[in-house]
């Protein structure tokens, strides 16, 4: 008998390429928010492949406007005038809530994030980098470094120097019962005292994402983001705000997730979901900020023509079809839908996130992570039709995070499923 794909699969790559399911899933096509596999079924998908699928799959725009520039030229790169490229910056330039905004195109959201350090060591004359903990950007030499999840990071010997600061993250932070405001102080306090004691005082920049991806979609409370941002005003600090997983309006405000706490960073990264899937990343930054480095630099694809007009035609599609609204509607009834679950299942320990970006943290009876029963959901609500992705530092956070396209009754159809795999496994 031959081989079946995944014995090639293993055979060929590297042990710690994991997929999920004991039995991996090849998807082979997808419509809207459906994928159908290697196994001939047919998914809904909310997950987006990692939150990269945008705005759905074969949406005939983003082909059409594919179909048009690979016939007339792939690439030119940087050295010549890319109007797809001046055109998509242009778009984001105007979107991004930075002051004085320059942008800069590479091809994922690890180049995104190396770019901002780039710019911040070189402004600041600092290597020294505050990331929060959970945190999650990249497999780059640098955003490795800066990643706060062991399980992500241990191999990076990094010339940078990390301290990692507070997420907001209550469910498990030992001021997580205060009221708000004075959770919020507990983290400010503790924020100062760490510059005070753990870094020089001049610093590259801090950089967090306003809801944590890989680690389990923490979302701090309103305010947050604001004190922290007070706190580093004080000493100069640059904010960078990852938003390869949270831009574009998938929280189901504006473009940036960091726009649901008011402030305006000195430089955002995104990547992802912008190109529905295609290569790409950036960064949009203040012009001082970007103009900070001396030398020379180039990604020979980053801001290839492809991926423009890929970008452009996600950001037409979601300005056209309103779909931050849908997202915040499509998202509350999502929200409501888990809570409601939350209230039967032992199982939940708590519901979170924003719009189209919602985690589930299961837990074992005194707030155990409930590792191997995460598999156990993701496999059965496989088993039923539906593809929902995991994070957090211990695994145990169903990802729920559809395409921006995702309608009301396929939200109540993906929730029918997780009840029935959750109150499966919780038995
Ligand atoms: N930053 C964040 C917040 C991410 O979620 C990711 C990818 N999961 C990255 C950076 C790195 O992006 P990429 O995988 O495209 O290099």
């Amino acid at each position: 008998m031959r081989d079946s794909l995944h014995d090639r699969h293993r055979a060929v790559m590297p042990d710690w390429l994991t997929t999920y399911y004991d039995e991996p899933l090849e998807l082979v096509s997808g419509s809207g928010r459906h994928v159908t596999g290697g196994d001939g079924r047919t998914y809904l998908d909310f997950f987006g492949g990692l939150l990269a699928t945008m705005i759905g799959h074969d949406i005939p725009e983003i082909t059409e406007a594919l179909r048009r520039q690979a016939g007339r030229l792939l690439h030119s790169s940087t050295l010549y005038l890319i109007r797809s490229q001046v055109e998509l910056a242009e778009k984001i330039a105007a979107r991004a809530p930075v002051d004085d905004p320059r942008v800069f195109f590479v091809n994922s959201g690890s180049e995104a994030v190396e770019t901002a350090f780039l710019l911040t060591t070189a402004a600041q004359r600092s290597n020294q980098v505050i990331a929060l903990r959970g945190s999650y950007h990249g497999r780059s030499f640098g955003t490795v470094a800066a990643t706060g999840i062991r399980g992500w990071s241990a191999t990076s010997l990094s010339p940078l120097q990390i301290t990692y600061a507070h997420n907001g993250y209550r469910y498990r932070s030992p001021f997580g019962h205060l009221p708000d405001a004075e959770f919020i102080a507990a983290c400010r306090d503790e924020l100062r005292t760490m510059i005070e004691t753990a870094t020089s005082g001049s610093i590259a920049c801090y950089i967090a994402e306003p809801i944590q991806g890989a680690g389990g979609f923490a979302t701090p409370p309103d305010g947050f983001f604001l004190a922290m941002k007070e706190v580093l005003d004080d000493y100069d600090v640059p904010f960078v705000s990852d938003e390869v997983q949270s831009g574009w309006g998938r929280t189901g405000r504006s473009y940036f997730g960091i726009e649901h706490y008011g402030i305006r960073p000195q430089a955002i990264t995104f990547a992802k979901g912008l190109a529905n899937g295609l290569s790409i990343g950036g960064v949009v930054a203040e012009s001082g900020l970007m103009n900070s480095l001396s030398a020379n630099s180039i990604s020979t694809a980053g801001g290839n023509p492809m991926a423009m007009v890929a970008g452009t035609a996600v950001l037409d599609f979601i300005d056209s079809h309103d779909l931050q609204t849908n997202a915040a509607e499509v998202g509350r009834i999502l929200l409501t839908g888990l809570r409601e679950i939350a209230e039967r299942c032992p199982l939940i320990g708590e519901v979170r996130g924003a719009g189209l970006m919602l985690g589930v943290e299961l837990v074992e009876p005194g707030k155990i992570p409930a590792v191997s029963r995460t598999n156990a959901v993701l496999a059965e609500c496989r088993s039923r039709g539906l593809l929902v992705g995991k994070g957090g530092l211990h695994g145990n956070v169903l990802r729920v995070t559809p395409p921006m396209t995702v309608t009301a009754e396929e939200a109540r159809r993906a929730l029918a499923i997780l009840d029935d795999a959750l109150t499966i496994v919780a038995t």
